[in-house]
């Protein structure tokens, strides 16, 4: 189902100092996410999300959002992506992401775009002007391999095919890189799996990978997942529950020998392992975070 609704606010400000990606307000123009991955946090209880397959459309958001930029006094870097995929189906009629960007650029805010949507190409021209302050895209990556990832992403384009679109926006001079997390126990958390996504991605010109092995779990989000592998991984329940019982952390199998591979991977391709982020009141050169 999809519904449209009236937003009361749009941007929120983020309370810790983002580590990830240097945010200062997150951006939601829809509420769940057609993706449906079978991992996703955003089922979690704490944010209230009761159907996650529908999707409720903000359709007053360009104008609040024009509002709200016109108010702020700090240009900060507004984020996409973290509840809901900005580039997911119902973006390609409704094209409210598109709308906001161009919002962004005439206000000259700084972006960070989380996404598995191809779609994001569309908006390329819009992310040029905007990268005259900071424009960075990041892929979210979990698998090197389509069929797997058909299984966990089923609603997302196939990984090939992200792979292809950060290729295209890399070529174009735009900041890109990969978000490898979650690394699921017992069906990503291997060696083949690590090299394939960084090889893809250096192959793909991504300039970093943040990376995290495991993944964590709670309430309905469990729930849900649990579902899915009885669906998808016959068994594989069962050695999670044990494995892992009701803790909120899962980490993978041999997380530390993952970790040092993929460092170890990162420097061979010359890949960061952190983001470069907006500073604002410095050079146009992203720095470090
Ligand atoms: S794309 Fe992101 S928000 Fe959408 S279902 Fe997947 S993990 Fe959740």
């Amino acid at each position: 189902m999809i519904k449209e609704i009236t937003a009361k606010t749009l941007l929120a400000s983020v309370k810790q100092p983002d580590t990830w990606f240097g945010l200062k307000y997150n951006l939601n123009l829809y509420r769940g996410c057609q993706h449906q991955c079978i991992y996703c946090d955003s089922r979690s209880e704490c944010y209230q999300i009761e159907n996650f397959a529908d999707i409720l459309v903000k359709a007053n958001a360009i104008e609040l959002l024009d509002n709200e930029l016109r108010r702020k006094r700090v240009k900060g870097t507004i984020g996409t992506g973290s509840m809901n995929d900005p580039y997911m189906p119902v973006e390609a009629t409704r094209n409210l992401t598109g709308r906001a960007l161009e919002v962004i650029a005439a206000h000259g805010f700084p972006v960070h775009i989380l996404t598995k949507g191809t779609l994001v190409l569309r908006d390329l021209p819009t992310l040029r002007e905007i990268q005259r302050t900071f424009a960075a895209v990041s892929f979210t990556i979990t698998t090197s391999s389509d069929e797997l990832g058909k299984h966990l992403e089923p609603g997302a384009p196939k990984v090939s095919e992200r792979f292809a679109a950060l290729e295209k926006l890399s070529a174009a001079g735009i900041l890109t890189g990969v978000t490898m997390m979650p690394i699921l126990p017992f069906l990503e958390d291997n060696e083949q799996n690590i090299r394939g996504i960084v090889e893809k991605a250096a192959a793909s010109g991504a300039k970093y990978i943040l990376a995290a092995f495991g993944v964590t779990l709670r309430d309905r989000q469990r729930a849900y997942f649990y579902h899915q592998l009885d669906e998808n991984f016959p068994g594989l329940k069962e050695k999670y529950q044990r494995a892992f019982g009701n803790c909120y952390y899962a980490p993978a199998q041999n997380a530390k020998q993952l970790e040092t591979l993929f460092k170890e991977l990162c420097a061979t391709y010359n890949l960061s392992t952190r983001m470069p982020v907006y500073q604002p009141h410095t050079t146009t050169q992203p720095q470090l975070f």
